[in-house]
């Protein structure tokens, strides 16, 4: 668990899980609306070397970059109305491909999710800080998580 106060902090935090990331890792980001999540990303893109801007594709469902040290997928669900869709925007055949993929709102497709991931949910304390909590589903995530841990020097 780790507490961040500030949007910089949580891009911050973001960005020391980017040197572990490798193709095929995914991540899904869990939280409100308004939690963080896309901050989150930014750290992590801003991190690998994306100089562009990182935007929310909410409206887009996908937006990826392929110019930093690692290719970047950007899913945001939460729009997406059916699991059936999701063959159509390409998310399976993303998510096993050249980069790492970060999935806001992929608990609402439980069932689409791959056997092992990385969950970061991310909430808002009475301050409005945010707790930053990771859980690792499968052998590969949970040794993305215990360097990661490591290297933020937090247990998350
Ligand atoms: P989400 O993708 O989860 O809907 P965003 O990342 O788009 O959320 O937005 C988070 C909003 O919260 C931003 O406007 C950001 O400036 C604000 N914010 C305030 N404090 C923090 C913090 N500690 N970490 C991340 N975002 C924060
Ligand atoms: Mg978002």
């Amino acid at each position: 668990m780790r507490k961040t106060t500030s949007p910089e902090a949580t891009k911050q935090l973001a960005g020391t899980l980017a040197p572990y990331l490798r193709a095929g890792d995914v991540i899904v980001l869990s939280g409100d609306l308004g939690a963080g999540k896309t901050q989150f990303v930014q750290g992590v893109a801003a991190a690998l070397g994306v100089r562009g801007p990182v935007t929310s594709p909410t409206f887009n469902i996908l937006l990826s970059y392929l110019e930093g040290s690692l290719p970047l997928h950007h899913f945001d669900l939460y729009r997406l109305d059916d699991a059936d869709e999701l063959e159509d925007i390409g998310f399976y055949d993303t998510l096993d491909a050249d980069g790492a993929s970060f999935v806001e709102w992929g608990e609402r497709f439980p069932d689409a999710l791959p056997y092992g991931y990385l969950e970061v949910r991310i909430t808002v304390d009475a301050e409005g800080n945010r707790v930053v909590r990771a859980h690792a589903f499968g052998d590969r995530a949970r040794c993305l998580l215990t360097v990661w841990a490591k290297d933020s020097k937090s247990r998350l």
